[in-house]
């Protein structure tokens, strides 16, 4: 399978969503609390099971390369005022849902859940439990930076039901490590893998970063081979994104020390066929996983789908977000909380929930979102399904997008044949410039995103 072609790369170089929600996050606008209540009245006569997020704000160092929302800091008192507040959001929220409601999957993020002491942890993950319903064999993940855990913090994670965890590695280069602030040796991402997989947390997910200061094809090749004696269940290999202007940290970043576009590009190449040929599945995006993951499996049976935390294989649940700054979906909503954590603060002591914007969809997002999503998660798109869903004449509503599309299918990016949409090997890298054909909000969009390859 060939899916790297650099010509169809360059010309096709641009910026774009990554499409984790659509209308994308950048479209929200403010969401009254009546406004989230009725789409959780919504979402109770649906009883889609639910998903929890929660965000953990805080790290106690910064990455340069950084375009999370964190907080840095090295005082651990700050959690337990935090924790104070999620507590209460979740019980607000615990108090609209209907109980009967199963919760398929908890997901802590960040900034770094494992900032939290692992008692927090614990009581964090408890205080869930108490509130809301989880099923047996649900999925329960973490962000876990394997910089200062050992195997209390692992017999920690399995006793508040983890099952999974994502580890942050990036690169195991210490001169890219050292350029981006971020050094953690292989033997200290082995050892806590070792003692997940001994602990019951048998799903593990490494990121990496391509396109760091400081980094080769020579270097990255080098990452790669451990990375693959590590055998993840699943690889995500983010393009790094240089905007300075929008994130901070990243202004610590050396320019002159970044790989050249073209190296770049060769890096990325070779991650691809490196990982290929040890028997990864492409997912799509920047998503790798082995065949027999859950992941891959789900896409093989046409049931993946895409949420804010990447690629997901449960695609009925609504999800509650819950801290700072989280986003949920909810009914046909998007909110998201307070970014600002005095501003957080103040809205839970006042009784109030914290969400401040989000959007609720119409008919023409819900025809959209459901394009986009099969084409992000299958590189198949049947017109006929969208027509059965939503009673509309696929070629006539979307005869411009079909227009805009003329140019990729000479391009071989994706062939429009008998009532369908089917991506080539070589579009699909290109996913996202497909899915932007459909975007109805794009032409309006003053955001920066991130390029598409
Ligand atoms: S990349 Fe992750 S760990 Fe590093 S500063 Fe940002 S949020 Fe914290």
């Amino acid at each position: 399978m060939s899916l790297f072609d650099l010509a169809l790369i360059k010309k096709y170089d641009r910026f774009g969503p990554r499409y984790t929600s659509y209308p994308t996050a950048n479209n929200f606008k403010a969401l009254t609390q009546d406004e989230y209540q009725a789409q959780v009245v919504i979402s109770n006569m649906r009883k889609n099971p639910i998903s929890l997020y929660c965000h953990i704000p805080f790290c106690d160092t910064v990455c340069f390369y950084c375009g999370c929302n964190k907080i840095v800091t090295k005082d651990k008192t700050k959690a337990e005022p935090y924790l104070e507040r999620l507590f209460k959001e979740i019980e607000q929220q615990g108090a609209l849902f209907n109980h009967s409601r199963k919760v398929e999957q908890m997901h802590f993020g960040g900034g770094t859940p494992t900032f939290l002491s692992n008692a927090q942890i614990i009581r964090l993950s408890e205080k869930l439990q108490s509130i809301f319903n989880f099923t047996d064999d649900g999925e329960y993940s973490i962000e876990v930076d394997p910089r200062g855990v050992d195997e209390d913090t692992i017999k920690a994670l399995a006793q508040a039901r983890f099952n999974r965890i994502s580890l942050g590695v990036q690169d195991f280069n210490v001169d890219v490590q050292k350029a981006v602030n971020r050094v953690q040796s292989f033997e200290q991402t082995k050892a806590v893998m070792d003692l997940s997989r001994a602990y019951g947390l048998e799903s593990i997910s490494i990121d990496l970063i391509y396109g760091l200061p400081k980094q080769s094809v020579q270097t990255f090749e080098t990452t790669l081979d451990q990375v693959a004696e590590l055998r993840p269940n699943r690889i995500s290999l983010f393009n790094y994104a240089n905007l300075p202007e929008l994130f901070k940290p990243q202004r610590r970043i050396d320019v002159l020390m970044l790989p050249s576009a073209d190296e770049k590009l060769a890096i990325f190449k070779y991650s691809m066929d490196f990982l290929l040929s040890q028997g990864y599945v492409y997912i799509g995006m920047d998503h790798f996983s082995l065949p027999e993951d859950p992941l891959a499996i789900a896409q093989s049976k046409r049931q993946l789908y895409r949420n804010f935390q990447g690629y997901s294989t449960h695609a009925q649940c609504d999800i509650i977000g819950l801290g700072l700054s989280a986003i949920g979906q909810v009914g046909d909503g998007f909110s998201q909380n307070e970014k600002n954590i005095e501003k957080y603060y103040q809205r839970i002591d006042g009784g109030e929930l914290p969400i401040i914007k989000g959007q609720i969809i119409n008919q023409d997002d819900k025809i959209r979102r459901l394009v986009i999503m099969d084409l992000i998660c299958h590189f198949e798109l049947s017109f006929t399904k969208i027509e059965q869903t939503f009673d509309i004449v696929f070629e006539d509503y979307f005869a411009d997008s079909l227009f805009g599309l003329s140019e990729m299918a000479e391009d071989g990016l994706l062939e429009i044949t008998n009532r369908s949409i089917k991506v080539m090997d070589k579009g699909q890298l290109l996913i996202r410039n497909i899915c932007m054909v459909f975007d109805a909000y794009l032409a309006l969009s003053k955001t920066q995103f991130s390029k598409t390859i």
